[in-house]
């Protein structure tokens, strides 16, 4: 006959002894445990072929060593190490009598969990899914009533069933956070390369969450001063982190674990909810009010993060644009020194741009820091994972793809908390979908040029909306090629709600925004060095057109109009005395271009065209010049001043405080009108048929010769060489060069496109460059390439962490690769369907 032990644990009066008794009858014996007074129960009973022997464990709140009668019961179980442990539950009762199942369940000791009571929780109304309760747990789950003798055959044949095949379940991983799991991981390892007793016996992950609960008794038979070292290290961590010594968050972990299935398994009909938590919960929680309130709550974290940060990132603004001029400033004006255009375009230039979006990305983790500590971020998953679990994911895939919005690096980061590969994999796969904040100066600069002020929030949204929809269904398709399996059983923990502390919050934003900055300082530092070398090297020796002799045509052509004025002075046509002074004053223009203004070349410079000027107005025709000049400096200033108004005091257009300020400057014209009809003709033409057109013609070369530089650099090489391959896309040459740069960081997109079209330093608010894109584009085209920066390829930061948290080059490479060629196919499409259709004017 075969021999079979079974020992029952459970809490104290979970109804023990009377399935004790069901189970062996009158054949009990009741002695003590080795070494100490407490009773030990034995019996025998026959099933089938099988003799089993019973122990009835003292009954126990947990298997922590804190007390004689769990150190018994959990010596019993590692040492004696019985077939079968049945687990008696208060079913009436359960989330506290989980917790001992769920330490059980941690020591992986094989075990039938008995929902006993189970005429009591009818009786109040209260229903529990075995099924649901059996997959969170792993192990078989069946319903008694222990003193009537209810269930007891059942429970009897699972036991011994579970017993003869054998089979094992693997030891239940709690997540106990990301507080507490690196702590966890460091002691492991400290544990682990000990010499002591312990270590061959016990799993060394169980070992280390006995030692940092301080159970008295594994920490007496297996502190070193090593590990106390360690020990002592994690606690003051701890404390620091959440105001909590490990002991309590390791408890809390167990019961947001148990939470999470009662969650799932139990539903009453009759309200017996009463902590305050529970009634948080109630709302939360809700089928049909959850939803609404987290939506609500995540707009007014977006909305929060965006105008907070607003100020912040013009103070960061303000301080490059500080150091970029200081840094400028050590070399005369005008100097075509290499270093300085490394330090200043190249380095400040790129840092810069991304630094600028620290206080936003920082906001936003610090918003998902508070919601994660207060233990409401649980729930929003708990929320979630119905929905996720229809793209094939884990409610827990939720919070990393939320942290995609402010950046992907410590999003991917986060992922950490999913133990099932296949789910952590898709999450990394999809999470670079979730639009970055990198990518928002991209549509900030795109959007208000071709889309109607109607439609511009609207656009924006849609960019969101066709990431998030596409990262649901690259989910779906590599859960169900690449990441195949069934999705483990699950349990969303859901810890107990907490006042979060100022300086946990602030620890736990700093660990994700640091990730950020350090991408600014090495990665994108580098890449930026390396973009600048490509956009400025090799150096064009001869240009296509001459560009000198353009301005200077330009210029003579310039002089030539002057002359035309004569008559409204009333000076004989042949007169060159204002034509001479036009000539003098672009001379001082072109001298003070190499002097910073407190430069004495510079005063030098205004000072000799003022004595050019006095001799002009001294000699012949000169009084006409004195009064054409006049009328010129108050025409001038009454639009400069009124420039300068409008832009301090931003009225809006048409609004009574813009028709004042109007008003004033057309008197003051009014009154320079006055003192010489004639003259105030010439100067108004002369300010707008002859200087603007020329200034601008100016201009137009300077690009010119600027776009041929950048095309005959490495980086416009490249960008030509894509051209065939991007031009099915609608993209040009100048958009490939700029996506090269998008690769190294998103954000360098807009600063690259700005160089492209020789625009000077370009950022999303260039009105310069808004001109431009809206001359040589679509509105098709600009939509393409939207998608095309939301999509493709993530930064190199992404790529590079993919590797580190994947631990293979392969799956950021795919990464990399999949994403890219998504991107391709989604403009594609949208491109040539939109062009088909004739949609944005294409
Ligand atoms: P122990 O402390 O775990 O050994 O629990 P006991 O077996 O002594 O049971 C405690 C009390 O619960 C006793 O009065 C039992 O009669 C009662 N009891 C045990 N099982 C059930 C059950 O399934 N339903 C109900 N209503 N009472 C039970
Ligand atoms: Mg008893």
């Amino acid at each position: 006959m075969r021999k079979v032990t079974i020992a029952l644990a459970g809490n104290p009066n979970s109804g023990k002894s009377s399935i004790f008794n069901h189970l062996t009858g009158a054949r009990q014996h009741v002695g003590n445990y080795p070494g100490v007074t407490v009773e030990k129960k034995e019996g025998r009973c026959n099933h089938g072929e099988v003799e089993i022997q019973v122990v009835d464990l003292p009954g126990t709140y947990s298997l922590t060593a804190y007390s004689i009668d769990e150190i018994v019961a959990r010596n019993y179980l590692l040492e004696e190490k019985p077939d079968v442990v049945v687990n008696i539950a208060d079913a009436s009762n359960l989330e506290r009598n989980l917790y001992l199942t769920t330490q059980l369940r941690e020591l992986g000791v094989p075990m039938v969990l008995a929902l006993n009571m189970s005429d009591v929780t009818r009786a109040r109304g209260i229903e529990i899914d075995c099924e649901i309760l059996s997959r969170a747990l792993g192990v078989p789950v069946v319903s008694t009533i222990g003193h009537k003798g209810q269930g007891i055959g059942e429970l009897l044949d699972t036991a011994v069933s579970l017993a003869s095949n054998g089979h094992h379940p693997a030891p239940l991983k709690v997540e106990y956070g990301r507080d507490l799991e690196p702590e966890l991981a460091s002691i492991q390892q400290v544990v682990e390369q000990q010499e002591n007793p312990l270590t061959g016996k016990y799993a060394p992950r169980w070992l280390a969450v006995k030692l940092l609960e301080k159970d008295a008794d594994i920490r007496r038979q297996s502190v070193s001063p090593v590990v106390s070292a360690a020990l002592g290290q994690s606690a003051k961590k701890l404390a620091e982190r959440s105001g909590s010594s490990p002991e309590i968050m390791i408890a809390e972990a167990r019961y947001g674990f148990i939470a999470g299935i009662c969650q799932e398994a139990v539903r009453s009909s009759v309200e017996v909810r009463q902590q305050l938590s529970d009634r948080v919960d109630a709302v939360v929680l809700n089928r049909g009010l959850g939803l609404p309130v987290f939506l609500g709550l995540m707009y007014l974290v977006f909305h929060l993060t965006f105008t907070l940060g607003e100020p912040p990132m013009g103070w960061i603004e303000s301080a490059f644009q500080w150091a970029s001029t200081t840094l400028s400033g050590w070399w005369p004006r005008g100097s075509e020194s290499v270093l300085k255009s490394l330090l200043v375009d190249g380095i400040i230039g790129g840092v810069g741009a991304v630094v600028v979006f620290l206080p936003n990305i920082l906001l936003l983790f610090l918003a998902i820091a508070i919601l994660e500590d207060s233990g409401y971020m649980a729930r929003a998953a708990f929320l979630m994972d119905r929905l996720m679990h229809k793209i094939g994911l884990h409610g827990k895939s939720f919070i990393p793809m939320l942290l995609g919005f402010g950046c992907s690096v410590p999003a991917i980061m986060a992922t950490r908390t999913l133990e099932n590969r296949a789910d952590r994999l898709t999450t990394i796969m999809v999470t670079p979908l979730m639009s970055c904040g990198a990518r928002l100066p991209i549509y900030a600069l795109i959007i208000p040029v071709f889309f109607p002020v109607g439609l511009q929030g609207w656009m924006l949204w849609i960019i969101y909306l066709i990431g998030i929809a596409l990262a649901i269904g690259a989910a779906r398709v590599l859960r169900s090629t690449l990441f195949r399996g069934a999705t483990v059983p699950f349990v969303m923990e859901l810890p107990p709600y907490h006042l979060p502390t100022l300086k946990g919050v602030l620890i736990h934003m700093w660990e994700r925004g640091s990730l950020y900055l350090k991408k600014a300082g090495t990665i994108i530092l580098a890449l930026s060095v390396l973009l600048w070398a490509l956009t400025s090297y090799p150096k064009k020796e001869h240009y296509d057109q001459d560009y000198q002799a353009m301005t200077g045509q330009a210029r003579k052509d310039f002089l030539a109009k002057v002359k035309d004025l004569n008559p409204d002075l009333g000076l004989p046509g042949d007169s060159v005395v204002l034509a001479q002074a036009v000539q003098a004053e672009l001379a001082l223009a072109a001298e003070q271009e190499h002097y910073y203004e407190h430069e004495i070349g510079y005063a030098q410079a205004q000072e000799k065209y003022n004595d050019h000027l006095e001799k002009l107005k001294g000699g012949k025709h000169g009084a006409a010049l004195a009064i054409f000049m006049e009328i010129r400096e108050m025409v001038t200033r009454a639009h400069q001043e009124f420039d300068q108004a409008v832009e301090k005091a931003g009225p809006e257009k048409g609004s009574p405080a813009d028709a004042a300020l109007e008003k004033s400057r057309d008197a003051r014209l009014a009154e320079a009108e006055k003192l010489n009809p004639k003259v105030y003709g010439a100067v108004v033409k002369f300010r707008q048929d002859l200087e603007t057109p020329y200034t601008e013609q100016m201009t137009r070369i300077k690009r010119a010769q600027e776009a041929e530089d950048l095309s005959y650099s490495l980086a416009g090489r490249i960008g030509h060489a894509m051209e065939p391959l991007i031009k099915p896309l609608g993209f040009d040459w100048k958009i490939g060069t700029a996506l090269l740069g998008a690769f190294a960081a998103k954000e360098v997109f807009v600063a690259q496109l700005g160089i492209v079209y020789s625009v000077g330093k370009a950022d999303e608010g260039s009105e310069a460059l808004r001109d431009q894109l809206k001359y040589h584009y679509t509105p098709l085209q600009a939509f393409g390439i939207m998608l095309f920066c939301l999509i493709s390829a993530p930064c190199i930061a992404t790529i590079a962490v993919t590797r580190r948290e994947t631990g293979s080059t392969g799956w950021a490479l795919f990464q990399l690769g999949s994403l890219t060629l998504l991107a391709y196919l989604v403009t594609l499409m949208v491109y040539q369907v939109g062009r088909l259709a004739g949609i944005g004017g294409a």
